[in-house]
């Protein structure tokens, strides 16, 4: 079932979850059995992210290096496979631009129509570590509205869902730019869009009542992730370009130990989701990385 119908027939707020595939080496069941706690919780659909292939120098014999390019993360395509054949569940792989020609996208895209897969979310992607902009590749796009715009055009009945930044993309001048960006890419076709991770609702709210002032209509769904150590109040900061509120980053401070801060983590993120159910969103997309117990919580308590 395609993500937009789903969200259309639901009468109250549902989850859906994001993993991100696996290292190579690591076997479908082995990923399979890590997701299961959190199947048992009937997920309307699961996203699979997307990952670049990146860039590792290599030692030479003669002490020199070199480049070369690897794919460290078992593919998307094969990730949703196994999903959709263990738990018969609507998958929803990301495709991004970086790294990819115009030509591969489609081909990937004809490939997920012949598994019967209708959703995707259309990323542009980050660059390579080390580079300072983004480059598109040659043949490629540089923004997703162009892959959104190329989707819609070669697969009318795909599902598209974008993504956005109550805080605002990093790159972007400022926040109206970035939704005046966000608006090409619901103008392209865009179905729906998911927000990147927030601590703070009121970051939502607001972008929110400015999408809709900008005449932004489709559903906007809050993405949110249970922060669950002390290091990711460091590096979900630097990573997202997101604020921790001081709320949470007081209490995370007065932590005991790694399961004191697991716990504020949690109890923060059912806070919020519990205000964001009351404010009708319709739906909440966890960020799992994967890691099954603290969404069991929050799921346990929210849904
Ligand atoms: P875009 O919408 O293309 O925007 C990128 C920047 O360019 C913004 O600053 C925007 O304001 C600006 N811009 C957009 N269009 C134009 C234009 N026409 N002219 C000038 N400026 C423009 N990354 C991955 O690699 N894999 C994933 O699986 C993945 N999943 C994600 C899931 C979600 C829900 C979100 C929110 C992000 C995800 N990302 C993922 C990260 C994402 O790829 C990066 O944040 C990336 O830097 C931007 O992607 P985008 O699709 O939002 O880009």
């Amino acid at each position: 079932m395609k993500v937009i119908d789903i969200i259309r027939s639901s009468k109250k707020t549902f989850a859906s979850l994001e993993i991100v595939p696996p290292l190579r080496g690591i076997g479908s069941e082995e990923l399979l059995d890590s997701i299961s706690p959190l199947m048992e919780f009937d997920p309307k659909y699961i996203n699979v992210t997307c990952h670049r292939d990146e860039v590792e120098f290599i030692p030479n014999p003669d002490g020199t290096y070199r480049k070369q390019t690897i794919r460290k993360r078992v593919s998307e395509v094969a990730v949703a496979a196994a999903i959709m054949k263990r738990y018969n569940v609507d998958v929803v792989p990301h495709v991004i631009c970086a790294g990819a020609t115009a030509d591969g996208i489609q081909s990937e895209i004809e490939s997920l129509r012949y598994m019967g897969i209708d959703n995707i979310l259309a990323l542009r992607g980050d660059c390579l570590t080390g580079e300072k902009r983004f480059t598109p590749t040659p043949g490629g796009y540089s923004y997703a509205s162009e892959l959104v715009e190329a989707v819609r055009r070669s697969e009318p009945g795909m599902c598209i869902g974008v993504g956005a930044y109550p805080e605002k993309h990093f790159e972007a001048p400022n926040i109206e730019t970035d939704i005046e960006m966000l608006k090409k890419k619901v103008d392209a076709g865009a179905d729906y869009i998911i927000t990147q991770m927030f601590f703070d609702n009121r970051f939502f709210y607001e972008f929110e009542s400015r999408c809709r002032e900008a005449g932004i209509n489709v559903p906007i769904i809050p993405g949110i992730k249970p922060l669950s150590t002390a290091r990711q109040i460091a590096l979900l900061p630097e990573a997202f370009s997101i604020d921790i509120p001081i709320g949470l980053s007081s209490q995370l401070a007065e932590a005991q130990d790694a399961e004191e801060v697991y716990h504020i983590g949690t109890d923060w993120c059912i806070a919020q989701c519990r205000d964001l159910i009351a404010h009708g969103v319709p739906a909440i997309h966890l960020y799992t990385m994967t890691k099954s117990r603290n969404v069991v919580e929050v799921l346990k308590a929210c849904f």
